[in-house]
């Protein structure tokens, strides 16, 4: 048995302003074949899966390249075409293989290319032919496409978010594709297409329950796996948009069937589905009538995992107005005023404009006096079974507000990121992240209370109003009418 693993993953905001270019890549993780770490990445678990299992059964596994970006804006076309050949010449070069299993991340779009993950995985199967297993692991905000299904055997997305099941889910893909191979299973995928953008979250109700049941229902009545595509509403592409993809062990009725009901599940949340997401005064105020703290809240749209910048103002604006709350956040992006107050050192009081940098969505930028509390070379916080690099950092003061700046972009996945700088959060009343919801397992435990905030931008928060000119038509919440469509 001989098995190929390789991944190449970002996710493309096609609205942001930033772009997305091979250093991106490098920056962010790139490992070439043979240097990945023992630890793995959201989209690069299935190595370590797959490492795992070819010490326990014996295969021979080759590994190509792993590469991952922090989401940001379009990918630029020789970026892609680049990273997608050198794999795909790995691939080549490793063939024949009874195996090939892709840690993706199934939202890449590069500049010709609205559909990655689809055009990478077709060139792969005409290089392998139609013999060889190909087994994907997705992001549930992905835009599963046709191609992507067609050219594969497996597809599996993470179940959880935020996003705590990756390594478990690269460890079922690898089952399920090695006895694929050992021909104990016939894999046969089942898509309804919800005709909605309906994603959702999974660390409260009602997603919770549903994550919980689907897991039950895997492993019997020739159910195989279960994914929630929940789609990844900030780029303009035709595929975006929520999805069930049902794998049955050669029952592609039942898996049809079943998909269609937990299609209806997820359109029954309605509006339910996502928390309530106050503004910044009203989120601020609702924190303040929680007595203790601290009281985190979550800057939902200025989420660096989303392909935004993660330099907005808003909720900093809005604190400098409470001088009296003892507040702390972070992590800003700024490069440049984190230079700044490296190079004035710890300790050192100066006049700094940090924030609001990159796009009017980002807000103004704050101007003022603050104290450098604290300065680090690379601020480094776990992400569950994964490390994530936030750069050189700063800690800065100003009023009774704590902020961490950092020169690399990446979400705000651990109290880490301040405790790292000194700062200690159970003292704040306030604390705010910038994350969607990967803050959640490493915040909850000290958080009194968690709100999510809708700061207004930059991300585009609200779906019903975005510009798209791509995206395939009816779909919810755009137009009104949507059915299912059975794949
Ligand atoms: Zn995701």
């Amino acid at each position: 048995m001989r098995v190929f693993v390789a991944s190449l993953a970002t996710e493309t905001n096609t609205f942001s302003p930033i772009p997305t270019d091979r250093r991106a890549f490098e920056d962010a993780f790139y490992a070439p074949p043979g240097h990945h770490p023992e630890t793995p990445t959201l989209c690069s678990a299935t190595f370590i899966a797959a490492r795992r299992r070819a010490r326990a059964d014996g295969f021979t596994l080759i590994e190509g390249t792993a590469t991952w970006a922090e989401p940001a804006g379009l990918v630029g076309r020789s970026t892609y075409e680049g990273l997608r050949n050198e794999i795909l010449d790995q691939l080549r070069a490793a063939a024949p293989v009874d195996v090939v299993v892709f840690g993706l991340h199934g939202a890449m779009v590069a500049d010709g290319y609205d559909d990655c993950e689809g055009d990478l995985l077709a060139r792969a199967r005409a290089i392998i032919g139609p013999d060889t297993v190909v087994g994907v692991e997705l992001d549930p905000h992905c835009h599963l496409s046709d191609l992507m299904v067609d050219s594969s055997n497996v597809v599996i997305t993470f179940k959880e978010v935020p996003h705590t099941d990756f390594l478990e889910r690269a460890e079922e893909l690898l089952d399920i594709c090695l006895r694929t191979a050992r021909r104990e299973i016939t894999p046969v995928m089942s898509v309804v297409d919800c005709r909605a953008i309906a994603n959702f979250i999974t660390s409260r109700e009602p997603g919770r329950s549903l994550v919980d049941r689907i897991k039950a229902l895997e492993g019997r009545d020739a159910v195989l796996s279960i994914s929630i595509i929940h789609g990844f509403p900030a780029a303009d592409v035709y595929d975006v948009g929520t999805k069930v993809l049902v794998i049955t062990d050669g029952a592609p009725e039942k898996g049809r069937a079943l998909a269609a009901s937990l299609g209806r599940e997820v359109l029954a949340f309605g509006k339910n589905r996502l928390p309530p997401m106050p503004t910044p005064a009203q989120a601020v105020a609702e924190a303040l009538a929680i007595s203790g703290g601290p009281v985190v809240l979550a800057d939902r749209w200025d989420n660096p995992g989303g392909g935004v910048a993660g330099d907005s103002t808003f909720m900093i604006h809005e604190l400098l107005k409470h001088g009296d709350v003892s507040a702390a956040l972070g992590a800003l992006w700024d490069p440049v005023a984190v230079s700044f107050c490296h190079a004035a050192g710890a300790g050192a009081k100066l006049a700094l404009r940090f924030g609001g940098k990159v796009a009017p969505s980002s807000g103004p930028p704050v101007d003022g006096v603050v104290e450098v509390t604290a300065v680090t070379r690379d601020l480094i916080v776990p992400f569950e079974q994964s490390l994530v690099s936030l750069g050189a950092a700063a800690a800065i003061r100003i009023g009774a507000l704590d902020v961490v700046l950092s020169s690399k972009r990446a979400q705000t996945f651990h109290p880490d990121v301040f405790r790292n700088l000194g700062i200690d959060l159970t003292t704040r009343k306030i604390v705010v992240v910038k994350s969607a919801s990967h803050f959640h397992a490493g915040f909850a435990p000290l958080a009194k209370a968690v709100i999510y905030v809708n700061c207004g931008g930059p991300y585009p928060p609200d779906p019903a109003k975005i510009p798209y000119t791509k995206i395939r038509r009816p779909i919810l919440p755009l137009d009104e009418i949507a059915e299912f469509q059975v794949r």
